[in-house]
This record gives structure tokens, sequence and C-alpha cells, in this order.
């Protein structure tokens, strides 16, 4: 076969496969947007392992030329040159998310902003965009997502079980409320409700409504321009995997094994083997000492120094684990 450019639908379908690989990670990019967007509260339903999806914000929504651009690739209100990707304070940056989710589902999209009368929709099937409609509506965006996958029956077999795929979502919103205390989050999971977690005050108390753990210990670190803060269980309070260590980089959810392995260091003789503490760890530091652009759905990091993240991590921990009333003196860790 002599080369060709792709056509669009198949770029975007293929580009939908690393960005949107399971419903869990469209969750993720929508709720990331209704932040980005300024939303005070985020409502998430799904329904048949998030084959649906209806995320509800009262973020500022888009002006109605906006929202066939928003379907469009790499486009985006985020960024406009390179240089800016060092400056991030979004989630987003790349203008990817809905066009591939886009690709791959029915998608309606509804925003009406604080000056606006009403609201416009936005409907495109698998791409294919409608006219733009008024329609009654509230502040902010909806964005309802349907029969996703349904044209690449290929990745539609990929998902797991209905539970597999809805356990996922959960634990993803886990970690966007406990990295977003001041945002409400309401989820239903087929019509039921299932958490309600209203803003509160600290990123303490948020660990303390969604991990539902007491009492909870507070410390924190900095090694040069890398600072740590760490939220955390006694370490009598225990888990029996490394499910319950949630870490943050940038208040980016992250899968990181270096800074997992600190958290356990900060530990380490004060848990018995096959223990792992439950800990929620967030790290910051200057936005051009970070590239977020490493991963495709954004789960990783990488810190211009990693060291440096590794002490702090260890130290936010250590500096409180070592005043601890749970331990003689003799064993404190070093
Ligand atoms: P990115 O987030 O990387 O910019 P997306 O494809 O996720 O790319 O979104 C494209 C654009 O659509 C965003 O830059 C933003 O302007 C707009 N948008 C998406 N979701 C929302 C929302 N919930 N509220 C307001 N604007 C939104
Ligand atoms: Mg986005």
């Amino acid at each position: 076969m002599s080369i060709q450019v792709l056509p669009p639908e198949v770029v975007d379908q293929i580009a939908a496969g690393e960005v949107v690989e399971r419903p869990a990670h469209l969750v993720k990019e929508l709720v990331e947007n209704s932040i980005d967007a300024g939303a005070t509260r985020v409502h998430v339903e799904f329904f048949d392992g998030g084959r649906h999806v209806k995320v509800i914000d009262n973020g500022k929504g888009m002006a109605p030329e906006d929202l066939p651009k928003a379907l469009e690739r790499f486009a985006t209100s985020k960024i406009s040159q390179t240089d800016d990707l060092w400056k991030l304070k979004t989630f987003g940056f790349r203008g990817e998310a809905l066009a591939s989710i886009a690709a791959v589902s029915k998608l309606t999209l509804t925003s009406r902003r604080k000056d606006d009368e009403q609201a416009f929709q936005l409907i495109s099937h698998y791409g294919k965009k409608s006219e733009i409609d008024k329609v009654g509506g509230s502040l902010g965006t909806t964005i309802l997502i349907e029969n996703l996958f349904e044209n690449t029956p290929a990745r539609l077999k990929f998902l797991k079980s209905d539970a597999a795929e809805n356990s996922a979502i959960k634990n993803t919103l886990k970690a966007m409320a406990l990295s977003h205390f001041d945002v409400e989050i309401r989820i239903q999971e087929n019509g039921k409700l299932v958490h309600f977690w209203p803003a509160t005050q600290s990123r303490k108390d948020r660990v303390e409504q969604i991990l539902e753990i007491k009492p909870l210990f507070v410390g924190e670190a900095a090694r040069e321009n890398v600072r740590a803060y760490a939220v955390f269980a006694d370490p009598h309070n225990v888990a029996k995997t490394a499910k319950n260590i949630w870490l943050f980089a940038q208040n980016r959810w992250i899968q990181d094994r270096s800074l997992q392995a600190a958290v356990n260091e900060a530990y380490r003789h004060l848990l018995m083997h096959g223990e792992y503490p439950i800990a929620v760890v967030w790290v910051e530091t200057d936005t051009d000492a970070v590239d977020v652009n490493i991963h495709p759905t954004k789960s990783a990091v990488k810190f211009q120094t990693p060291s440096l993240a590794f002490r702090a991590v260890a130290g936010a921990l250590r500096s409180t684990l070592e005043l601890a009333p749970w331990l003689p003196a003799a064993q404190q860790p070093r």
C-alpha cells in the first residue's frame, strides 16, 4: 500500500484510543474542564459502566460560536504558544479531549454564560455536528455522552465489566474531589446517588470526608523550590494495598513509583510487612520546574529534579511522624 494521509475521522478515532481508553479517563477530562472553567459545583451521572455519562457544571460556560470549536482537535482556550506549557494554571492544554470523545460517541454540549438569556446546544453524532440551537438551561455547561465506542466495536470489547468500569470512574472522581476541596461533587451511578461531597474548608477536611478516616495528621516540608503537604492516618490505621496512597503534583492526580516509595520510606519503621499507609500527598513546584505533558492521560509528570520531590514528600510525612505519640523515641525513624 502506498502512503496516504489518514482522513480526519480516522485520526480522531486513533487519538481517542489514547485519551479516552476507558470511561474513567473521559470522566476525568470532563471534570477537569469543569474545574478549569471555575465551577464550584460538578455533578456527574453515569450509566452502564460509563457508556453514558453526563457532567453538569456551574462554570463560566461557552459562547455559542465556541461550541463547535470546542469539539475541534487542537482547539483550546488555555494556551496559545508552547511557552505557555511552562506557565500552566489549567488542567487542559492540548485541546484534544472533546474532539476525541466526540469521535467515538454521541455528544450533546449545552452551555450558558452569565450574560446569556438562554443556553445554546450543539449535538455531535460521532463527529458530525448539528446546527446550534437555543434551549433552556442553567448557567454553566452540561456535556452528555451517549453510546460511547458504539462506532468502534473493537474498543468496546476491551472494556471491563460494568462493575469494574464503574469503580474506576468512582476512584477517579475520588481523586478529583481530594484535589479540589472547594468544589461540591455529586455522583450518580445508574440513577442512584452514590456520593455527595459538599465543598469543605481545607484539604484535611476533604480527606476526612472522602476517605472517611479519623484522626488525620498533617505535615509539610520544602526542599529548595519543591514543597510537599501531606494528610495521613496514624500508622495503626493501615491498608493492605498501596491504593490509599494518593499522590498529586501541581494538584494533578499522578501515578509515581518514586514518590510512592518516598511515602513508604517515611513510614519505614512504623509498618509491618504487607501494610501500607493511608496518605494523601500534594507536591508543588514552580510551573517551569515540572513537565506535565509527558503522558497521554496526563497521569504522570516529570520533575526537573526528581530527588527534591522525593525528599520533600518523605520530609512532609516525617516532620509529623517523628513527633508523634505512637512511638517510643528509640524506634523513631531517622
Ligand atoms: P483543553 O481542555 O485541553 O483546552 P478540551 O477538548 O478538553 O481541551 O476542551 C476544549 C475547549 O472547550 C476548552 O479549551 C474550553 O475552552 C472549552 N470547554 C470545555 N469544557 C468546558 C466547560 N465545562 N466549561 C467551559 N468551557 C469548556
Ligand atoms: Mg480539557
